[in-house]
């Protein structure tokens, strides 16, 4: 079970040796599990992220974004959803049956990940939808920051503060390591799962949480193991994906 930011790849950039390890699991008969705080995607448009940075044909069922737990865990519950967040979260919704709307008045949900596009106005209205008109507050992910070639940059939990913090609403989160987001995981995966992830308050923690072994790799958000929560700490520490094959032998 990969991680995709920080593992796989680092801002659309395949993380040397990616497309190799993938493979190799995959040839040894292995099953190769995506799971993403990153709501910005389709399933099938995380997959092509994966084809283009590793060359390794992912199907979108091996994939499990945020934005897809959000759709199936709020599909059925809302008359119309305010999303604040980038057209692959509005798509993944829409296509689980989530109605969306542009006017917040019509919104009695308001879900929100990252948008790297996002305008006051947009921040304004969703604050509105939960305040003036009672929308729930539904975050996909509470990750601060997401890794870039240049550093970490604000990630969907940023956004979600912001908006914490205009309405006094403490929003439900429905990324990793939620129960929601394992829930859904746990129809896909067969034990025994290896974590393999860059950030340890997610990935490890999702790990811990199911009893699954966890290695870290430092190609994301940790670069010395000794800034870990001991919460967290994993099974294995490695430079990159690229040392995983030898780590677990195939
Ligand atoms: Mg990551």
């Amino acid at each position: 079970m990969f991680d995709l930011d920080g593992v796989v790849y680092v801002d659309g950039a395949g993380i040397p040796g990616a497309g190799d390890t993938l493979r190799r699991l995959e040839d040894s008969g292995r099953r190769v599990l995506f799971a993403t705080n990153n709501a910005t995607k389709t399933r099938q448009s995380a997959a092509d992220q994966i084809a283009a940075a590793t060359a390794f044909v992912a199907d979108p069922e091996q994939i499990v974004t945020s934005s897809w737990v959000t759709a199936r865990t709020i599909a059925g519950k809302y008359h119309g959803a305010f999303v604040v967040g980038e057209p692959g979260l509005v798509e993944t919704l829409q296509t689980e049956g989530v109605r969306t709307v542009e006017r917040w008045e019509a919104a009695d949900v308001v879900v929100v990940g990252l948008d790297r596009e996002l305008t006051y106005s947009r921040l304004r209205d969703a604050a509105l939808a939960v305040t003036v008109g009672g929308a729930a507050f539904v975050a996909t992910n509470t990750d601060a920051t997401y890794p870039t070639a240049e550093g970490p940059a604000p990630g969907g939990g940023a956004i979600v503060a912001a908006l914490a913090r205009a309405t006094g609403v403490t929003p439900q989160d429905l990324g990793k390591p939620t129960a929601a987001y394992r829930a859904l995981l746990a129809e896909l995966s067969e034990d025994p799962v290896v974590m393999v992830g860059d950030r340890p308050e997610t990935d490890l923690a999702m790990g811990k949480a199911e009893g699954w072994a966890t290695v870290l790799v430092l190609s994301g958000v940790v670069t010395d193991p000794a800034h870990v929560d001991s919460r967290y700490t994993p099974d294995h520490v490695i430079p990159s994906i690229a040392s995983l094959p030898d780590l677990i032998g195939v």
